[in-house]
């Protein structure tokens, strides 16, 4: 963590201004700030393409833009890059609004779209033409490929490079009618084809694709690529600051080029940051689709996703990834963050935050034969030992309750504190047991029911001779019980870097047992009523959540977000 210098100097509850970023970014800024390069100006873009869900990366880049925006007193546009009509639609925009809302961030009035700038887009490129630096290519892909040389081989020029302004201003405008076949011909910015960055070997700028737009419709089949896009589109915007992922490093020359070649008022100027990448999850769009449409999960929300829409169903909350983000800093190298850091920041939230119930995950009938039958006692139970303010709760308790199978042992290893035969329990705020008998099933020798006395005068859960007594289990009433599906979930994938191996095919190293659903649980009965996103820690079983799909009134279906084992919090501890 180290080289990812961030410093916590601030928090209030302003999203924006959670956390004071210092690092790379900030240093930047403050030498444009002391230079006047952008007068006093801050003002940055999170511009996805709305050809998928939201993930955590993304939620890295929209804490960063928003943040470092908001801690110099800038603003922050959401631009959706919408120039590639093949893969992107409606149903994504909608999602992304909706994602960065609930993040806790805002963009005002300062909605765009590439799309909204197609015919400005389509004037600079004339105008290249028009000062000879661009033409129009007849080349196909795999030529342009092939001319294009290697690392090692410069380039050679086209054929169709020294084509004469006025022919190129007319295949152009041709181009935009429609009068040529999709992918017969290009437009290229004319640059150098010995250049030793291979981005600036006369990049294509403009392609023929007749794919319907979900803004613009069959207004146009040509569309820009998005190296040509995304600076004019950060300039006519005035974004000071265009920050990116690491990968468009070696696309910043073409970036500036573009915007002094065309003399563009404002000259935007791009910085790069490592992307998150998360142990066992992947985070390219491609193939989180690939999940979706092949039915590997359950859709872009399914809670083993890490997609905004899946944490927010799983039961994070907006606090506990922003604290992530600002917990992982930005750094200029790329790494792998551990996963259990995500989940070590949820859980230090809904440790403080969410009320204990008790909840038996597989149910394993107790009957407590000396406990008087039809009695029903209440016994108040804490909501949260970690705020005082939680108060307590009454929970019914009687002759016959369900306990979890985990809790009970026939033969007992050594050190085994919760039931077993001859063996006495303190169950959770009640009284302590003894179990006496079992009756199994005939048939497959499991056991179905434990017989148990209890001690009168052990109310509430104290011994009354003040014998030890070690294990706490939590219970229900049978009686009072109702019956709730629970889903557990593990790690998606068992590799903690899916897909790092190219001769490994991804999807081969999905977890099978990432989903376990479980039907018959038996659930305190105050939780019947609890609305979908609500959290709780269900006693000794860890942090759970209404689901916002499944559930109805009445029927809540239950999301395990995280167990209570903090094995970041083990780390961090030996380091
Ligand atoms: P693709 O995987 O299809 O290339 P993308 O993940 O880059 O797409 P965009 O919609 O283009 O998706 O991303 C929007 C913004 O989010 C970009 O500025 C991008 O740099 C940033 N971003 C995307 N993934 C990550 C990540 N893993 N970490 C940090 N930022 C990211
Ligand atoms: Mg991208």
């Amino acid at each position: 963590m180290e080289d990812q210098n961030i410093n916590e100097i601030e928090k209030n509850d302003d999203a924006e201004n959670e956390v004071m970023y210092s690092n790379f970014i900030q240093d930047i800024i403050d030498d444009d700030l002391r230079s006047d390069r952008f007068g006093n100006r801050v003002h940055t873009r999170f511009p996805p393409e709305p050809n998928g869900y939201l993930h955590i990366g993304h939620a890295k880049s929209i804490c960063l833009n928003f943040g470092i925006a908001a801690q110099n007193r800038g603003l922050t546009n959401l631009r959706f890059d919408d120039t590639n009509p093949s893969k992107e639609e409606d149903e994504y925009v909608e999602s992304i609004k909706t994602d960065v809302r609930w993040l806790g961030f805002d963009w005002e009035d300062r909605l765009f779209y590439a799309s909204d700038y197609f015919e400005d887009l389509y004037q600079y490129a004339v105008k290249l033409i028009e000062i000879g630096k661009a033409y129009v290519c007849d080349l196909s892909a795999d030529q342009i490929r092939e001319y294009r040389g290697t690392l090692i081989q410069p380039g050679k020029e086209s054929p169709y490079r020294s084509r004469s302004t006025e022919e190129n201003l007319d295949l152009f405008k041709r181009m935009r009618n429609g009068e040529f076949e999709d992918g017969s011909r290009v437009l290229r910015a004319k640059i150098d084809m010995a250049s030793p960055n291979l981005n600036m070997r006369d990049p294509v700028i403009y392609r023929i694709m007749r794919a319907t737009h979900h803004r613009t419709g069959d207004n146009w089949c040509i569309y820009p690529m998005y190296d040509f896009a995304h600076p004019l589109s950060d300039s006519k915007e005035e974004i000071t600051h265009s920050i990116c992922t690491l990968e468009f490093e070696a696309h910043r020359p073409l970036y500036n080029w573009l915007l002094e070649t065309l003399d563009v008022e404002c000259k935007s100027r791009q910085v790069e940051f490592a992307r998150l990448n998360l142990s066992y999850t992947v985070m390219s769009k491609r193939k989180l689709l690939q999940l979706v449409k092949e039915g590997h999960v359950r859709g872009w929300d399914d809670p083993r996703m890490p997609t905004i829409s899946g944490l927010r169903r799983r039961g994070y909350t907006p606090e506990s990834i922003r604290e992530f983000c600002s917990r992982i800093g930005v750094a200029k190298g790329n790494s792998i963050v551990d996963l259990a850091l995500l989940e070590h920041c949820i859980r230090e939230e809904l440790n403080a935050k969410a009320t204990r119930v008790m909840g038996v995950l597989r149910p394993l009938k107790v009957v407590i034969d000396n406990y008087a039958e039809g009695l029903v006692e209440e016994f108040e139970v804490p909501n949260n030992p970690e705020d005082p303010d939680a108060g307590n709760r009454k929970v019914p308790f009687t002759r016959t309750i369900y306990i979890d199978q985990e809790d009970f042992c026939e033969n007992p290893p050594k050190k085994y504190f919760r039931l077993a035969p001859g063996q006495e329990v303190r169950l959770k705020s009640a009284y302590i047991i003894k179990c006496e008998s079992l009756i199994k099933d005939e048939k497959t020798g499991e056991v179905i029911e434990v017989h148990c006395s209890y001690d009168p005068g052990s109310r509430g859960g104290n011994a009354p001779d003040g014998r030890k007594v070690k294990g706490t289990i939590h219970w229900v009433s049978a009686e009072h019980a109702f019956d709730a599906e629970v889903r557990l979930y593990d790690n998606l994938f068992n590799d903690p870097n899916p897909g790092a191996d190219e001769n490994i095919n991804f999807l081969d190293q999905i977890n099978p047992d990432s989903l376990e659903v479980l039907t018959n649980c038996k659930m305190e009965p105050g939780l019947k009523n609890a609305k979908p996103g609500d959290m709780f820690q269900f006693l000794r079983l860890g942090y759970f959540c209404v689901d916002s799909v499944d559930s109805k009134p009445g029927t809540p279906v239950f999301n395990r977000t995280v167990s209570l084992k903090d094995s970041w919090a083990k780390i961090s501890n030996k380091e």
